[in-house]
């Protein structure tokens, strides 16, 4: 397509290509050359709406054209996997290719801050890292198929009350290394084609109107070349959000809204010159993408569907190797979600699938080769309704004559969405009855769970001998379960999010879902696992937690500094079990060093690795500055401070395998020292603490009679809350302005 000639257009023409014809499509400019874009959800599935038959917003959800519906952000959090994350990237930029889509609107990415979160379904994890490589594997994928990625929701999007209004009370340090530190990383890795701005304010500010995140950060810092796209929504004040960096509004709102951008032209109060920034942007989208090629192969996509499901399933507890059900003769499998599978979430990600799996179907087809016998029992209606005592009744009977029973449990669609969030982490209380009763006839009863947010286990966990984490895995959910009940599969994920004990337990839990306007981030940094493992509160299990039918043994762990703030790390894995499994090794890094309270560890690295029974594999990686900065708020940048830091392997965030500890010269930077520091940070500081105790030594500080070095300690004991300017003209100190200066360099 030839390039269009910005200076041929009329104002009145750009403006109109800054907001959409309608819920999917941008404007044409047929006289220009300039073609209408499709922007279609979603994060694991495309949802296109067929222009025309969706004005009857009571069944806009149902009427998308089938597509497969991958497994959820959720699902793929706990794959650990960033093949995983890139394989449904490719299979969706086909599919929306298939349907001539631009932009896919994914991957949904914000940090699960709380687990009432009504959209954490859609998100990967309460982890930045793990956040930011899958999201960035995914975009990558989406855009190799040439179909734009649109990474949202930028930012501080975490929560779904009040999340058109809401303003996110979230200090810089916070910001940077938590909620906007996974967007760095897909945007400086994988250049997405579009961010998406958020609904919510952060910091009183709205983010369509926030050019501090839409241009300081994103473009000046990030060095974003892409476009900047409204939540559906979101633009509060067009001419505000233009200026401040926000290119597309979505969707359309007619006539209007173009002539606002045109007046405040004419009339001096938004420069031309932005407008033309901002078409230059749109005009560049049009020419990044493929035609539309017509089809895809939906027998394969259905078994990329089921394949990649089954990595993002977490056997959360095993006892007496009850899984997989090799020698079980007579199995009851329980719930209806055994033969109503809940696979997706609802609100703008719901996919209408092309066929659904259905797991009591493929587990009948797995037992029949086996001469395994099978019966099920619903066991509980998914919306309440029906007898549930007699339904109860019938699969305590059913687990009785059993060897072994499989009760599917979980959360129905109208009990999470993107639009609310979830008011408490249990199971409905009929199904929580239900496994415990079971539990109790059952010889062994092993738990299968659908949910997309976390839920809580407690009250049953202990009476069962196996729980497989289902989340939400897609279409191919009922025959990736029944694979991995059945040992055809060995599970291999790892919980992207902590699963606590109690909601109250969670750190955000005061301050969640806030008030009169706003949420107040007041537990900081310390998110999921970094809150609870530095405050050690016990959970039921940690991030990063996940068993297999195999045994894993990681040993040698070396660590070696290569730079003033940089280490290679090593460490080898081995099959000691019988079965192939795949093993996710997580490498942590823990320090105290700084001036900053720091997570007890973080999560630096991580690699899947896949082995054969008795095969031996060694994963290395490199630890960047990054890997030991805190964000410096009074530097304004990120500081690795000299110290020691522990290089920690993980099985989990809670549990350690390895560690080996290296000291790090780092970078002491000097400009947040001032006269107006107190001589505790003075003396606390890597460079100017030294070179001051030197003068002071010199000085006989405080009358003392000898002249050696004073004691730091004693010192900042004593004077430590002193400015370090008055300190210095004490009659006893006397330390002149210019040698003070020189100690600053
Ligand atoms: C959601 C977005 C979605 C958009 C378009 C909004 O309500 O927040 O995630 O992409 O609708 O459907």
């Amino acid at each position: 397509m030839a390039r269009v000639d910005i200076a041929l257009l009329t104002l009145e023409q750009k403006a109109s290509l800054l907001s959409g014809q309608d819920q999917q499509f941008t404007k044409a400019l047929p006289e220009a050359g300039v073609a209408a874009m499709l922007l279609c959800d979603g994060p694991y599935g495309v949802r296109f709406l067929p222009p025309g038959e969706y004005e009857d917003l009571e069944s806009w959800l149902d009427i998308a054209r089938p597509a497969t519906c991958f497994p959820a952000g959720a699902g793929v959090g706990n794959s650990w996997s960033p093949e995983v994350a890139a394989e449904i990237g490719a299979a969706v930029g086909r599919e929306a290719r298939a349907y001539g889509v631009t932009v896919n609107l994914a991957p949904a990415m914000n940090i699960k801050r709380s687990p009432l979160c009504g959209r954490n379904f859609e998100y990967y994890s309460e982890d930045p890292l793990l956040t930011g490589v899958l999201a960035a594997a995914y975009v990558r994928a989406v855009q190799s198929e040439g179909v734009g990625a649109s990474v949202k929701h930028f930012a501080a999007n975490n929560q779904e009350t009040s999340r058109m209004e809401i303003s996110a009370e979230v200090d810089e340090r916070t910001l940077r290394e938590i909620y906007l530190r996974a967007f760095e990383l897909v945007v400086t890795q994988a250049q997405p084609a579009t961010v998406m701005a958020a609904y919510n304010r952060v910091n009183g500010v709205w983010v369509s109107e926030n050019s501090w995140l839409l241009r300081t950060v994103l473009r000046t810092e990030w060095g974003f070349t892409g476009l900047v796209v409204s939540d559906w929504g979101a633009v509060n004040d067009r001419v505000a959000a233009l200026r401040a960096g926000l290119d597309l509004e979505m969707p359309g709102r007619g006539e209007a809204q173009q002539r606002v951008i045109v007046d405040a032209v004419r009339s001096g109060d938004l420069d031309e010159a932005m407008v033309d920034e901002s078409v230059g942007r749109v005009l560049a989208l049009t020419e990044f993408v493929t035609a539309a090629e017509g089809s895809f192969d939906v027998d394969a996509h259905h078994a990329l569907a089921r394949k990649v499901a089954t990595e993002c399933v977490v056997l959360l507890k095993n006892d007496n190797e009850t899984l997989p059900l090799d020698d079980a003769r007579r199995i009851a499998v329980i719930g209806t979600f055994a033969s109503e599978p809940r696979y997706r979430g609802g609100g703008s990600s719901r996919v209408r699938p092309t066929r659904v799996d259905v797991s009591i179907d493929a587990i009948r087809a797995i037992t029949m080769k086996r001469g395994q016998r099978v019966s099920f029992a619903p066991g509980f209606t998914l919306d309440g309704s029906g007898d549930e005592e007699s339904l109860q009744a019938a699969a305590v009977t059913l687990a009785r004559e059993c060897d072994v029973s499989v009760v599917f449990a979980g959360l129905a669609e109208q009990d999470e969405s993107e639009g609310f969030d979830r008011a408490r982490l249990e199971l409905p209380a009929a199904q929580v009855a239900l496994i415990r009763a079971v539990a109790t006839a059952s010889p062994r009863t092993v738990v299968v769970l659908a949910h997309g947010g976390v839920v809580s286990l407690e009250g049953w966990h202990d009476d069962v001998e196996a729980i497989l984490d289902g989340s939400l895995i897609g279409q191919g959910a009922g025959g990736a379960l029944a694979d991995l009940l059945f040992g055809i599969e060995n599970p291999s994920g790892r919980l992207a999010e902590t699963i606590p004990v109690r909601l109250q337990d969670n750190p955000s839990y005061l301050n969640f879902p806030g008030e009169l306007g706003q949420v107040r981030y007041g537990e900081g940094v310390m998110v999921g696992y970094r809150y609870y493992e530095t405050a050690d509160v016990a959970v039921r299990y940690p991030f990063g937690h996940g068993l297999s039918y195999t045994t894993f043994e990681t040993s040698d762990l070396t660590v070696t500094s290569i730079g003033v703030d940089t280490v290679e790390v090593s460490v080898t894995v081995a099959n000691t079990g019988r079965r192939a499994g795949r093993h996710v090794v997580q490498i942590y890094v823990s320090s105290e060093a700084g001036p900053v309270r720091r997570p007890v560890r973080e999560l630096r690295a991580f690699k899947k690795i896949s082995l054969l029974p008795g095969a031996v594999e060694t994963a290395t990686f490199i630890l960047d500055h990054r890997s030991f900065a805190y964000y410096d708020v009074r530097e304004g940048d990120w500081v690795v401070a000299g110290g020691q830091y522990t290089i920690q392997v993980g099985d989990s965030a809670a549990e350690i395998v390895a560690e080996a500890t290296v000291t790090l010269t780092g970078h002491a930077t000097l400009s947040a020292l001032t006269l107006n520091s107190t001589v505790g940070d003075w003396l606390r500081h890597p460079v100017a603490g030294p070179r001051l105790l030197e003068v002071l030594g010199a000085r006989s500080p405080m009358g003392e009679a000898d002249a050696s070095v004073p004691d730091p300690t004693e010192l900042s004991r004593a004077v430590g809350s002193m400015r370090i300017r008055d300190f210095a003209n004490h009659p006893k100190v006397g330390i002149p302005p210019e040698v003070l200066s020189k100690v600053l360099g």
